[in-house]
């Protein structure tokens, strides 16, 4: 049974949390900001999901555009969270600076982010749905461009969709090759969260699920000798002796669920931490792996093929290894309000 705590009085929405997949489904609110003359409106909150703009909106023409994802979540004691939204603010900051676009404020990002979640609330899922209400930021050049240069004017965006538990159905570790294109150049945007870097991504992703593969492993672009992520995760490795190890590149997106994660290992469950280059040469000595990211917080993988050659991690294809379990738990648990958190990591929307 699901409970009900303080401030959940409303009625959630007749969903079905468990079976509701990770697709978007519309809500009852979003908030709009628009920059203009250089500044930024004062936004509001609006129940309309179109998107009107000019044919050569530099979003269309150049892909002008950042976004976030994150998280909200029922606690156990029934109050609704977001997780470490401070973070998500400032990696918004530095894609939009990447890109020439201006930045929305990081008070103002973290107040709409609240705002459109408060709104939302009959969509926010029941504690023990195990399914969670995804939070998109994100923001685009607005008006028409048609020489190459950042436009003008640009608009802010929060809405939210309820997605489904992760791992449904159990935890089924994951199987990834060595992609043959790459991610990110060296000094290019794969440490932006941009559209850009996705666009690209797809014929690489289409064709490792083609190849029967869940995810690509991408390695550093100048080099093809270390470990960069995936198209949307970070990666953790867990070394024989229990050190938990994670890429350290200039050119990999900064996972706020990763670099959680290595406070975890670090600060609650006493184990040493590296961030450092990997190279794809060590991969196959590490005792296990997992992608990191908001989606999932952690998927555990099981096999890595490089062009036929197989590693299998010794923490095999039925679940987690040891210690992913325990990272696992204990984030989760910190978002789910059993576990403390450590200072200003979780926010409550009241
Ligand atoms: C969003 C993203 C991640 C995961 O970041 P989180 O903040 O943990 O959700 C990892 N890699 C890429 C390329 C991403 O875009």
């Amino acid at each position: 049974m699901f409970r009900k705590g303080q401030g959940e009085d409303m009625e959630k929405k007749n969903l079905d949390w468990a079976n509701i997949g990770f697709n978007y489904i519309e809500t009852d609110e979003r908030y709009v900001s628009n920059y203009k003359d250089g500044a930024w409106d004062e936004g509001v909150m609006t129940k309309d999901p179109m998107v009107a703009i000019n044919e050569c909106a530099g979003v269309l023409q150049y892909a002008q555009t950042v976004f976030e994802g994150m998280k909200a979540y029922t606690t156990e004691d029934g109050r609704t969270v977001t997780f470490r939204p401070d973070l998500n603010a400032a990696r918004m900051a530095d894609s939009a600076r990447r890109l020439e676009m201006p930045v929305f404020p990081e008070d103002r990002f973290i107040d709409a982010v609240i705002k459109t979640v408060a709104a939302n609330r009959a969509y926010v899922p029941p504690f023990g749905s195990g399914a969670t209400l995804y939070i998109r930021p994100y923001m685009f050049g607005s008006n028409s461009v048609i020489g190459v240069k950042p436009s003008d004017e640009y608009q802010f965006r929060v809405f939210v969709t309820p997605v489904g538990p992760y791992f449904k159905g159990g935890v089924k570790p994951l199987t990834i090759c060595i992609s043959d294109f790459d991610r990110a150049a060296p000094r290019g945007t794969g440490h932006i969260k941009a559209g850009l870097n996705y666009a690209m991504s797809l014929h690489a992703i289409q064709t490792a699920h083609r190849n029967g593969f869940d995810e690509n492993m991408y390695l550093d672009a100048a080099t093809r000798t270390k470990v960069e992520e995936t198209g949307g995760a970070n990666f953790l490795f867990v070394t024989k002796d229990n050190k938990v190890v994670t890429p350290k590149s200039d050119s990999i997106l900064p996972s706020i669920t990763r670099r959680s994660l290595m406070h975890v290992a670090k600060e609650y469950l006493g184990l040493e931490v590296e961030e450092r280059e990997v190279l794809f040469e060590e991969v196959k000595d590490f005792a296990e792996c997992g992608l990191c990211g908001t989606a999932a917080v952690i998927s555990p993988v099981g096999k890595i093929v490089d062009h036929g050659r197989e590693i299998c991690l010794p923490s095999g294809m039925d679940g987690m290894g040891a210690v992913t379990q325990k990272l696992y738990d204990t984030l989760t648990g910190i978002q789910m309000g059993r576990i403390e958190a450590p200072e200003g990591w979780i926010v409550e929307i009241s």
